[in-house]
């Protein structure tokens, strides 16, 4: 077992720190309060190769292991959520998907452009009848020669006024429930799709999150994404990256609460002595320490378990919901750390505890993931190797 990060993986996060420090966190809270997304961070990312850091160099990405895309995730969080869920958008789950379930074609032609954050990837599961359970979903997909025409719309889609191509899951057979799912590459240009942001969100402000309607959208038949049927499957699977993103992430928001609070508990004083004095303060800073460390251990396992090409979607939805519910308690304990001027914006801590709900809802919510875990320790659910799984790390060039 070994718990170093290598000199590459080090280099990235230093790399990361630096650039959240200097392009990110001066404007952050100017582009929250003007609902502002910043799309030059996008591209800036992709000047740094972070675009498409864990594919393989062979599809236009940076080569390096999944552990390194969570490292990316937990400092871009470390700015602000809305860059991280942009990341994990992108490349856990549209681009990783297309990494495993994409035939050459596909990956050349929508892969490669993503790697190299030339193009933008956005993942459209969610209507808005259909969240949590999936098989609700009510687009429709049906085959007209060589193409399929959607109908449908999908709501709280992340990316959606920016993203060039989507991931539509569609039912291609109503009678067969979860069976009659498949998932199609739908270009932002086809005749028919329309997009249209959420106004008043609680959080993630400097985020784009919004609606996306396919009316008669016709898709070339080429474009479906594993086989008539497998769309489930492919979004479990998706899924399972997308969360280890999110875990990530929610360990630089912990970071990013404990930074804000030890700053402040050295500067205030109550009592004759630094608020970092009294053994209440002390115990919220012991508790955000602590759950950062267990954080990053568990998705550092799911990360290594991804690298040796193995099933992980137990432990990534562990280390999603624990590293999720540890970030709400650790941004909502940096408000209380830092008294009334915690709920004013003239410090970033009320923005982490904004941002820090969303995670706890979206990519499988908290009681989601408490009901996976029961029925996994209960012998209800168990993993088994997938048709396509992602490829394990090293890369093997082809
Ligand atoms: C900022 C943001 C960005 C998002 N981005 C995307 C995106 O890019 N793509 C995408 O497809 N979706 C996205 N989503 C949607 C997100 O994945 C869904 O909101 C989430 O899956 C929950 O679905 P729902 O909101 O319909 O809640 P529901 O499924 O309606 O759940 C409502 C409540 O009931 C509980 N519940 C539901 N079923 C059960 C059960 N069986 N047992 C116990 N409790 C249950 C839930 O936990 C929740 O508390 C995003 C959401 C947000 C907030």
């Amino acid at each position: 077992m070994n718990f170093a990060l290598t000199e590459e993986q080090e280099a990235v996060r230093k790399m990361l720190r630096s650039f959240v420090d200097k392009e990110i966190i001066p404007y952050i809270q100017e582009w929250d309060a003007n609902w502002h997304f910043e799309t030059s961070i996008m591209k800036r990312l992709a000047e740094l190769d972070l675009m498409g850091v864990c594919i393989p160099e062979q599809y236009g990405g940076a080569g390096m292991d999944y552990n390194t895309l969570a490292i990316v995730c937990e400092e871009l969080e470390r700015g602000d959520t809305a860059f991280r869920t942009a990341v994990s958008v992108h490349t856990g789950l549209n681009s990783m998907t297309l990494l495993q379930w994409g035939n050459e074609f596909q990956k050349e032609k929508y892969l490669v452009p993503q790697a190299k954050g030339e193009k933008i990837g956005a993942f459209g599961l969610t209507e808005p009848n259909a969240g949590s359970d999936v098989a609700a979903m009510q687009t429709t997909a049906r085959r007209d020669g060589d193409e399929y025409i959607i109908n449908g719309s999908k709501t709280w889609i992340s990316l959606c006024d920016v993203a060039d191509h989507f991931l539509i899951f569609a039912k291609t057979d109503k009678d067969k429930g979860h069976h009659g799912i498949s998932c199609f590459i739908v270009e932002r240009t086809y005749p028919g799709v329309s997009t249209k942001a959420i106004k008043g969100k609680l959080g993630i402000r400097a985020g784009n999150t919004g609606e996306v309607f396919l009316e008669e959208v016709r898709v070339p038949a080429e474009n479906m994404l594993g086989d008539e049927g497998e769309g489930f499957k492919i979004a479990m699977s998706a899924l399972d990256n997308g969360r280890f993103t999110v875990a990530a992430g929610a360990c630089g928001l912990i970071n990013a609460s404990l930074e804000a609070s030890v700053k402040y508990c050295h500067e205030r004083k109550t009592f004759g002595k630094e608020i970092g004095k009294h053994q209440l303060v002390q115990q919220m800073i012991a508790k955000m320490s602590s759950n950062l460390e267990i954080s990053r251990l568990l998705v550092y396992r799911a990360g290594w378990l991804k690298n040796e090409g193995k099933r992980n979607t137990r432990e990534t939805s562990l280390a999603k919901w624990i590293a999720c519910d540890a970030a709400f308690e650790a941004a909502s304990d940096a408000v209380q750390v830092h008294g009334a001027y915690g709920y004013s914006n003239e410090y970033p801590v009320e923005r982490f505890l904004r941002n820090a709900k969303a995670p706890v809802i979206y990519e499988g919510t908290r009681e989601i993931h408490t009901i996976m875990q029961a029925e996994y320790a209960l012998g209800y659910r168990s993993d088994k190797a997938l048709r396509q799984m992602l490829p394990s790390w090293p890369f093997e060039e082809e």
